[in-house]
């Protein structure tokens, strides 16, 4: 059975790391492997820069911005080859960079961008990154076809997040993708990017080629999806708020969902859906250190284990907004009115609290706080707190621990936990701390529950 190899924007951020992906890609060429890629580096963010730059009317400097990110491409080809790259590479470079300078001269001369206008001009990152990695491929004699991933990856049309169509994307797969995989070949394709029906270039919000991944691989009913980053595995917390989190070798499909939901950016929050429906496993790797730890996705994966804990997770700003009924309405149908104002706006709550007759629940930062009080005012008392975090410590065991409760208390004795919850699948303890203490939060929970116990193996 085949594989799926995704490569984050640090695996190809340069010809060093092209270099590694080719080594990579190479030995598993022999099982068929599809390989999804994520732009170069810091490209994405980059063009969506430039678009804005462009929707400000400020041309010249929009172009400028797509020269430097154009030119960074040519350079790695360059040195990839070590001279001149292949023709047809170039005239597909300069192709692309063509559609792209029309597109934000288009944007700057109206002075606006839609969302539509910005998934066009983003798409440059992997469509540029997937025709590199093709042809480097090929000029090393690895058998490599290049494939438009728009022609499976079928959405619907939310741009900038579109809803990946998970049946019609396996139909796709079988038409278009399965013929070009073969024992010894390696179909190559982007990650982050599908389109609508009609064509339309779309893409399935930042971060999102971890679920391209995901979806191809459940789409060829692969034997396995791995995840090529710049980290050994997913780890016991984020490790840039702490020093030394260890990688957790085998995880659940629960608690990998759950800590992608909650803020470990090693993995986008859907990627781990279309695997468990297709019970696929899923691996996540180091991409310049393919011989070290790695951490196994399974649905089993880790549930024999005694730790108490698996990892922490956090993010934020959120706010928390809480609502306190004005008129003595039973409690159900309290809840009933609040969640149907959430669903009309199409506002997502993460965490929910209640106590008799009020109810905290957290929504993204972002959220339309006037309309949700204006909505919820008619019927309920209503206090927002912004500037909060989400810190979320993650396990199936956690249920089964006792005493686990006074130890994460205990470690966060000197920070004020103003909500907690344990998650309805019991895995997931969730709490909120305002955003200045998230990182302090997170240090302190590491440091009760990982360090030097050894309970996080
Ligand atoms: P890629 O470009 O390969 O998709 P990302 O930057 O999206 O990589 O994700 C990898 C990064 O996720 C790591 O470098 C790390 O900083 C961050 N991260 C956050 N939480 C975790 C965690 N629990 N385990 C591993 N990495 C994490
Ligand atoms: N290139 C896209 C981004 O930066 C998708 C991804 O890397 O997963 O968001
Ligand atoms: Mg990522």
């Amino acid at each position: 059975m085949s594989l799926v190899l995704k490569f984050g924007g640090s695996s190809v951020a340069d010809a060093t790391c092209i270099r590694r992906v080719a080594e990579i890609v190479r030995a598993a060429a022999p099982r068929s492997p599809v390989v999804v890629l994520s732009a170069m580096g810091k490209t994405t963010d980059g063009l969506f820069a430039a678009a804005q730059t462009a929707e400000r009317g400020e041309t010249e400097a929009a172009l400028r911005a797509l020269r430097e990110i154009v030119a960074k491409h040519k350079k790695a080809c360059v040195e990839l080859w070590e001279g001149e790259p292949p023709v047809d590479l170039q005239q597909f470079i300069e192709a692309l960079s063509t559609q792209i300078d029309m597109l934000l001269r288009g944007v700057s001369l109206l002075r606006e961008l839609s969302a539509r206008s910005r998934d066009a001009i983003v798409s440059f990152g992997e469509l540029m990154s997937s025709q590199i990695v093709a042809a480097f491929l090929h000029s090393r004699s690895v058998p490599t076809s290049w494939l438009d991933v728009r022609r499976v990856m079928r959405t619907d049309a939310r741009f900038g997040e579109a809803e990946p169509q998970a049946a019609q994307i396996s139909a796709l797969a079988r038409t278009e993708l399965v013929p070009l995989m073969a024992e010894g070949r390696v179909v190559v394709t982007q990650g982050y990017i599908g389109a609508t029906k009609d064509g339309i270039t779309t893409t399935l919000g930042r971060g999102g080629s971890d679920y391209s991944a995901s979806l191809i691989g459940a789409a060829i009913g692969a034997a396995e999806v791995q995840i090529w980053t710049d980290v050994e595995g997913i780890l016991t917390a984020d490790p840039r708020m702490v020093a030394e989190p260890t990688p957790i070798l085998e995880l659940s499909f629960r608690e990998a969902a759950e800590l992608a939901a909650f803020g470990a950016k090693v993995l986008h929050p859907a990627t781990i859906q279309p695997a468990v429906e297709a019970n696929i496993p899923v691996t996540v790797r180091h991409t310049m250190r393919p011989d070290g730890k790695f951490s196994t996705i399974t649905a089993l994966g880790g549930t024999g284990s005694p730790r108490p804990a698996t990892a922490i997770a956090s993010r934020g700003p959120i706010q928390v907004i809480t609502i306190e009924s004005t008129r003595m309405l039973a409690q159900s149908g309290f809840l009933a009115r609040i969640f149907e104002v959430f669903g009309r706006l199409g506002v997502s709550v993460d965490v929910v609290a209640t106590a008799e007759v009020s109810v905290s629940l957290t929504v993204e930062a972002n959220a339309p706080i006037d309309a949700i009080r204006k909505e919820l005012g008619a019927f309920a008392h209503v206090s927002v707190a912004a500037d909060r975090a989400l810190v979320a410590l993650v396990g199936e065991r956690l249920k089964h621990t006792p005493g686990l409760a006074a130890r994460v208390f205990g470690a966060l004795s000197s920070i004020n936990v103003e909500m907690i919850s344990m998650g309805s699948n019991e895995i997931n303890l969730s709490l909120v701390v305002e955003r200045k203490d998230e990182a302090a939060a997170v240090r302190l929970l590491h440091q009760a529950l990982f360090e030097g116990n050894g309970d996080s193996k």
